[in-house]
């Protein structure tokens, strides 16, 4: 079902092994984003040679397309998209959530209009954990209402967070009975939420804890908070979870906020930046960001970052890259892609060795200079 271990440990920072499934995944690891089931892009086996171990699935979207009756007749996701490899899906939530005008949150779940076709739908823990079993994905994640940091320009008060957090810890209790009673033999994790609040934090913490769960996310960060608030919440509740459980921060961030995760104790991470910055030719290097698009590299004959060893960096131009985004070629966007994935996940690798060599905290300062000195 699941098993992780920790190997290595410096500072806060930690070198692991998530056994799941389909597959082991050495931490910390970075999750490309498979919305529909697919990472924009990327076939199963560019993904392998850029370094992913881990995928991540959206319940919401492929519960409305192509629908779980569909990818039940092939077994799963995996039979469905052909990723061999381990697969996380989110429980739903957060879309939901995001439909602010569509939707209706009661006790029971939440019930909104599908944004396909208008279709009256509910949401509760009870199906998000039918569809993610439907899924059979390797990480099942709780049902969980996301507490926004604000609504409408107003910063949500304390009381608001508390009661949002406390409604997600009622869910989380019915997400686990859902789950066991559905047999998944799969990992759950649980969902810590408690807005920017460290006494919330800890109390959800604690109380998903007491439920008992195979590994805890930090959800709610980076929904339109402050940096430092985001950097507050984080500092202080990745080391209070579980220390022998995986800690996975939920759609962070930078490559500067992975790094500073990981140098929080956190083992997994997943966000859409790499690969939707990369179809808008926003490209990572070692040195800082480079505008692709800009027409200072038309004939520029280096690699997009000559350091990477990435199939787009070891066979084609900056100008090359250039102009296939400029005249729409996908092979533009795939390239740029396989670059920015390569790029996440080649940072995740040196800091698995550096902390295996004790020498983290020097890594981090050294990739965070090279990354402020620019392109
Ligand atoms: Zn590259």
């Amino acid at each position: 079902m699941l098993d992780f271990t920790v190997s290595h440990r410096d500072g806060e920072a930690r070198r692991g092994l998530l056994r799941l499934r389909h597959g082991e995944v050495h931490t910390p690891i970075f999750m490309p984003v498979g919305t529909y089931g697919a990472v924009k892009g990327m076939s199963p086996s560019a993904l392998e040679e850029v370094g992913a171990q881990i995928i991540l699935g959206n319940t919401f979207h492929l519960w409305l397309r192509p629908g779980t009756e569909v990818i039940e007749k092939f077994g799963g996701l995996h039979g469905f998209n052909g990723w061999n490899g381990p697969i996380l899906t989110d429980s739903g939530g957060f879309q939901v959530w995001s439909l602010a005008a569509l939707r209706n949150i009661s006790e029971e779940g939440v019930r909104f209009a599908s944004p396909i076709n208008g279709d009256r739908l509910f949401l509760t823990p009870e199906t998000s954990m039918q569809i993610q079993t439907a899924l059979n994905a390797d990480v099942v994640m709780i049902f969980d209402e996301c507490t926004p940091y604000e609504i409408k320009g107003r910063i949500i008060e304390k009381d608001e967070a508390a009661a949002s957090m406390q409604r997600s810890l009622r869910w989380a209790r019915r997400s686990k009975s859902a789950f066991e009673a559905l047999n998944n033999n799969n990992a759950l994790f649980g969902i810590v939420q408690g807005g920017m609040h460290e006494d919330l934090r800890l109390e959800s913490a604690q109380a998903l804890d007491d439920i008992g769960f195979h590994g805890y996310a930090i959800g709610g960060l980076s929904v339109g908070e402050p940096k430092a608030d985001m950097q507050r919440v984080l500092a202080f509740t990745a080391p209070r979870l579980a220390p022998h459980k995986p800690r996975y921060l939920m759609g962070v961030g930078t490559p500067e906020d992975v790094v500073e995760g990981v140098h929080q104790g956190v083992d997994m991470f997943d966000c859409v930046m790499p690969t939707r910055n990369a179809r808008n030719g926003s490209l990572f290097t070692g040195r800082g960001d480079l505008r692709l698009r800009n027409a200072r590299y038309r004939d520029d004959s280096s690699a997009i970052d000559p350091e990477c060893r990435c199939y787009c960096c070891r066979n084609f131009s900056r100008a090359y890259v250039h102009h296939l985004q400029r005249v729409d070629e996908m092979l533009g966007a795939q390239l740029a892609t396989i670059h920015n994935l390569h790029f996440y996940l080649d940072i995740m690798r040196q800091m698995r060795e550096a902390i295996e060599a004790g020498c983290f905290q020097r890594w981090r300062e050294d990739f965070l200079k090279k990354r402020a000195e620019g392109v």
